[in-house]
Order: structure tokens, then sequence, then C-alpha cells
């Protein structure tokens, strides 16, 4: 039967890829994903065809990727972090619908919010909601909402997508939405590129969140109330007592 694997290849270095997802794209015969997952991976399997499409081309790379399954081939779809996060795994089961003549298997992988908390420190250890800024499927009243449902909550908050070109003040006015329950000097943090050439994480408080400069490579970490600055880590007690 034909078969398509959509592949987490975790946040970009070959280390922090899952065995399953090797076995997986040392299984298949192409692979295909946009095309900056695609050159992250394509060194460690240089005997495999690779398709690539530009970004925001997330039907038609679903869609070609099962076609050539349709065509016998077995194909390796990537995705950045886990395929299921903010990724092409439910496009797919969409697109496919009641069809089952493609076995599907989706193969897990290492999430920005979890590689990027470890270069932080531990700043999930306890409730966390992860909020996505981007407002081209979501609209942006709904994000306002979370984001505001999340700080009263006293949830840490993770945030993804934090900017885009059309997007330049998002992370402000997300930061003034947990403002109006949470202090100014809430830890927060920033991890760039994790994984990838020119990786940087910093530390830093919500009033300096609110004017950092994030790109569309960077994962926001907002912390909870109890949340703070233990050796130069950032930090979420696990319980809420002193410790
Ligand atoms: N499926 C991915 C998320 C895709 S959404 C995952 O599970 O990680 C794209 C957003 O994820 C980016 O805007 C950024 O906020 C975050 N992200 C993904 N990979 C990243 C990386 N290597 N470094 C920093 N942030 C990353």
């Amino acid at each position: 039967m034909a078969k398509i694997r959509v592949v987490g290849i975790g946040p970009g270095d070959y280390e922090e890829m899952t065995v399953k997802a090797v076995n997986a794209l040392n299984a298949c015969d192409v692979i295909v994903g946009y095309h900056v997952y695609v050159d992250l991976v394509k060194e460690h399997f240089p005997d495999k065809e690779c398709f690539t499409t530009p970004m925001r081309r997330e039907v038609d790379r679903c869609k070609m990727a099962l076609d050539m399954a349709r065509e016998g081939r077995d194909v390796a779809m990537i995705c950045s972090g886990d395929a299921g996060i903010y990724g092409m795994a439910g496009l797919i089961y969409e697109l496919l619908g009641e069809d089952d003549s493609i076995e599907v298997e989706v193969i897990g992988g290492l999430t920005a919010a979890t590689s990027g908390g470890c270069r932080l420190g531990a700043p999930l250890t306890h409730d966390f909601a992860v909020i996505s800024l981007s407002d081209l499927l979501t609209p942006w009243e709904l994000i306002e909402k979370r984001l505001d449902c999340a700080a009263a909550g006293n949830f840490g908050i993770v945030l993804y997508n934090p900017r885009s070109i059309k997007r330049r003040d998002y992370l402000q006015r997300a930061c003034d939405i947990v403002l109006k329950h949470q202090p100014p000097e809430t830890v927060c943090g920033v991890v760039r590129n994790i994984g990838r050439e020119g990786e940087a994480a910093e530390i830093m408080t919500l009033s300096e969140l609110r004017d950092y400069d994030a790109d569309m490579f960077t994962t926001v970490f907002i912390g909870n109330a109890f949340t703070r600055v233990i050796g130069g880590r950032m930090v979420t007690p696990r319980g809420y007592k002193d410790v």
C-alpha cells in the first residue's frame, strides 16, 4: 500500500532528531518539504531525492506528497519540530479524508517549546499554554482571547510565530495583554535559531520583551508568576511551595 510518513525533524540539528525520524528518512524514497527544512537534513540523507516548495504553499506541498505516494513512492513529508504542532500532519489527514488507499504515519519530533526551553533552563516545569501569534489562519481576536485566558490562568506561555513581515507589533500587543495580569518584572526568555546557525538565547523581563525585536525564527517564553532566574537560568518551580 502507498505510504506517507509525516516526519517532525526537530529544531534543526541532526542530534535533536529522533531515531525514529532518522529511520523514516532512511527508509523513504523521496523527501518533500519547505526548502529550509530540506536543507537542514539533506546532507545526512544524500542519496534521497528531495522536493521543495516555498513557504505558505502548504496545501500544494501536501498534495504533491500525496500524489507521489499514489504513484507508489515511499514519501517522507518533513516539518520542523513536531509535525503535529503547527505542522502538516493534520492537513495530510484532512486532504485524505476517508481515502484509505494511502497509509499515513506521523512521526513526532522535538517541538520548539521543548528544544528552546532547555536552552533557557527549565521554564516549562509547570502548566503552560502554547499560542501562535500568526493570524493567517486564526482571527487576531481569538488569539487575544487565548492570550488573556492563559495569562489569567497563570500559565507559563510559549509563543510561536511571534513575528512576520506584516505583523510587526504583535509581540508588543501580546505582552500588553499579559501585562494586564502579570507584573512587568515577570521573567521571560527568547530563543532564536534553535539547533541552527546563529542560535541565541536571552532572558529578560516582560517589559523588555515588549520591546524585543523577534523574528520568525524566534520562540518566546513568558514565565508564570512563580518563574525565577536561578543561576542565570529561567526556572519555573515544579511546585508552588517555597523551597
Ligand atoms: N512544527 C514546529 C512549529 C512551526 S511554527 C515545531 O513543532 O517546532 C513556526 C514557529 O515555530 C516559528 O515562528 C518559531 O516561533 C518556532 N520555531 C520553529 N523552529 C524553530 C527554531 N529552530 N528556532 C526557534 N524557533 C523555532
